[in-house]
């Protein structure tokens, strides 16, 4: 018994120095969530821009009254965090025109 306490108490230090390497592998953890709590801003963000800009920006320049689903960013923001936050790079799109969008920019990258 006083062996197992002994191997006890030899093995708390070890304890702790993997507690302390926790925090490390905590961080890595920590960015997940932020990009979970990032999706998230993101979510609400795109709603309130609906909410404030219900129609469609390609339908309306066309003279067509249609509602808006998609936030689309005027300016591909390619990861980049300022183009992607700037929210007068922001547009509201339906859905048909946010996709002949994404065509023609794929079809400009080719
Ligand atoms: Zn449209």
């Amino acid at each position: 018994m006083s062996r197992l306490r002994t191997l006890g108490a030899r093995l708390q230090p070890q304890a702790n120095r993997l507690a302390t390497a926790v925090p490390g592998s905590w961080r890595t953890g920590k960015t997940t969530s932020s990009q979970r709590g990032y999706n998230y801003e993101w979510q609400k963000a795109r709603l309130s821009h609906l909410n404030d800009n219900p129609l469609c920006v390609y339908c309306q320049r066309e003279g067509r009254v249609t509602a808006a689903n998609t936030v689309d960013h005027v300016v591909a923001h390619r990861g980049d965090m300022t183009i992607f936050w700037d929210r007068d790079n922001w547009m509201s799109l339906c859905a048909p025109c946010h996709s002949s969008k994404k065509q023609r920019e794929e079809a400009q990258a080719h």
